[in-house]
């Protein structure tokens, strides 16, 4: 069966091109897929121009775009199972973790579903009775959904249900790494009834398959979920023909400790924090800020559990850690361990491959943790995007602050303390999209996400995320005509 899928059709790639597909956990080629070049982009973009153009689905009553959502979701929980095994093979995280983003998913479609029928037009009081001024909105057009292989289901459904329900067509652009269950939910949209055109997939490397997408006249609006320098790349290939582009990216993310915390609590959710999902996580909380007072005590206890997470095959019970994404990916990561090991931070646990034999083909990698780090340091400042934790230690509630906002990224971040002031105190001040007060990670579709600063522009999930994908209109009528009589002439 193709996979990809235009104008409501699955079909091969022109030029034939196809990609294995590699299960992370032992490095085998578990899926083959059709790999698209440009000229299959290029067709995916006209098809959905065509449907939105000449089709009834941006015309549609709303109800019905809100319906086929809905169905979406039971299809997904129907398929629950079956899409959350392929997507630990394609990942290699765990089952449980797969099936929360199944159920995080459903969750998303059930979400817009609902707020895609709430009212948002509105009427303007001009103070001339003779007329009537209505703000109303539509759909953007076509629009381009490009998600990364870190959550590959969770981050194009944030794009997809709000696009969808607003009445745009799209373009659905997964990670090369991770195509599979992009591929499924496709399938799925044609079963819940998209009609033609409206959604239409494209697997492809970036740079062969991003040029069409980004940069075509025929796109409306990019939606982007990725890394720093590919969405400085796509901002730029949009500006030419003025596009909308929201870019979700990496981040940095702080997490500041004080010292009247309980203990056990602190040490798990730090540990919980960074090392989910292998540190694969773009709010991962990579960035330990600590009082220095409880610092020993609590690093040694981060240690002592980071010993401890159980390595495997996600697709196994009792595993609760499977392995990094990729070769590339794992090489990435080691280079950050030596480069942390140059700037002179020093190695408590990890920076290296297990020794277990079960892990040799995989790509695996220990939880690592750095203690006496500094801001000046690279493995401070950049995204590794591994299972890395760097301490640094405060003394005063400002130093904290000022740590925690010392960085170009500003995703999330988070400040665990029992003092109930500081704790809204300290959120207030940091900089960052998301804050998290005595927790870390917890999202929830109802509430906006995504970055301030680096971190990106424009909001996923919400109102907000589906405004993004509404253009705004003023409708001006005035109901007894007069000639301006500007002229006088
Ligand atoms: P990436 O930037 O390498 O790739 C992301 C997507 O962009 C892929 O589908 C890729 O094929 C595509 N792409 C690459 N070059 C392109 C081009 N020139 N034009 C169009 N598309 C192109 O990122 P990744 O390695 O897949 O994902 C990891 C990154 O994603 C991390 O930086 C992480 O922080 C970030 N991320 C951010 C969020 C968030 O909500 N802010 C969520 C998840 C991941």
């Amino acid at each position: 069966m193709p996979d990809l899928f235009v104008a409501g059709r699955w079909r091969s790639a022109a030029a034939g091109g196809t990609r294995d597909v590699v299960n992370p956990f032992d490095a085998e080629v578990f899926a083959v897929v059709d790999e698209a070049a440009a000229e299959d982009a290029e067709a995916a973009v006209l098809a959905a121009r065509a449907a939105f153009d000449e089709g009834s689905w941006a015309r549609a009553p709303v109800a019905e775009r809100a319906a086929l959502l809905d169905r979406v979701a039971d299809l997904l929980q129907r398929d629950r199972e079956e899409i959350a095994r392929t997507e630990t093979l394609d990942t290699g995280k765990t089952l449980a973790e797969s099936r929360i983003d199944v159920d995080d998913v459903t969750a998303v479609f059930r979400y817009y579903a609902r707020e895609g029928v709430v009212e948002v037009d509105r009427t303007v009081d001009v103070g001339r009775p003779e007329v009537v001024s209505r703000v109303v909105h539509h759909a953007v057009g076509v629009c381009t959904l490009i998600a990364p292989w870190n959550y590959p289901l969770l981050q194009m459904s944030w794009k997809v249900a709000p696009a969808l329900v607003a009445g745009n067509t799209v373009v659905l652009k997964p990670s090369e790494v991770t195509p599979l269950t992009t591929v499924h939910l496709v399938r799925l949209l044609e079963e819940a009834g998209a009609p033609p055109g409206v959604v239409n997939l494209v697997l492809g490397a970036g740079g062969a398959v991003g040029p069409a997408l980004t940069s075509h006249p025929a796109v409306d609006l990019v939606s982007f979920t990725g890394g720093l320098a590919t969405g400085r790349a796509i901002a730029k290939a949009a500006a030419e023909t003025v596009k909308r582009v929201t870019v979700e990216l990496g981040g940095k993310n702080p997490n500041i400790v004080f010292a009247d915390v309980d203990l056990d609590v602190a040490i798990d959710t730090a540990l919980t924090g960074v090392f989910l999902h292998s540190g694969q996580v773009c709010s991962s909380g990579t960035r330990l800020i600590v009082e220095e007072s409880i610092a020993d005590e609590l690093v040694a206890g981060v240690v002592e559990r980071a010993r401890r997470i159980r390595f495997g095959n996600g697709l196994e019970d009792g595993v609760e850690s499977g392995p990094l994404v990729s070769a590339q990916h794992r090489e990435k990561v080691e280079g950050y361990v030596a480069l942390g090991q140059q700037e002179g931070a020093r190695l408590l646990t990890g920076g290296r491959r297990p020794d277990d034999p079960v892990l040799q083909r995989g790509f695996f990698h220990e939880p690592t943790v750095f203690d006496d780090c500094d801001r000046g340091m690279r493995i401070v400042q950049e995204e590794t995007f591994g299972p890395i934790l760097t301490v640094e230690r405060f003394r005063t509630e400002e130093e904290a602050v000022f740590l925690g906002n010392d960085t170009t990224y500003g995703l999330a971040g988070a400040v665990q303390t029992l003092d109930v002031e500081r704790g809204e105190r300290v959120a207030g001040a940091l900089r960052h999209g998301t804050v998290w007060i005595n927790d870390f990670g917890p999202y929830v579709p109802q509430a906006e996400w995504g970055g301030q600063r680096m971190s990106g522009n424009g909001r996923e999930l919400g109102p907000a995320g589906l405004a993004e994908y509404r253009e705004t209109k003023h409708v001006w009528r005035t109901t007894r005509p007069a000639a301006p009589g500007w002229f006088r002439g």
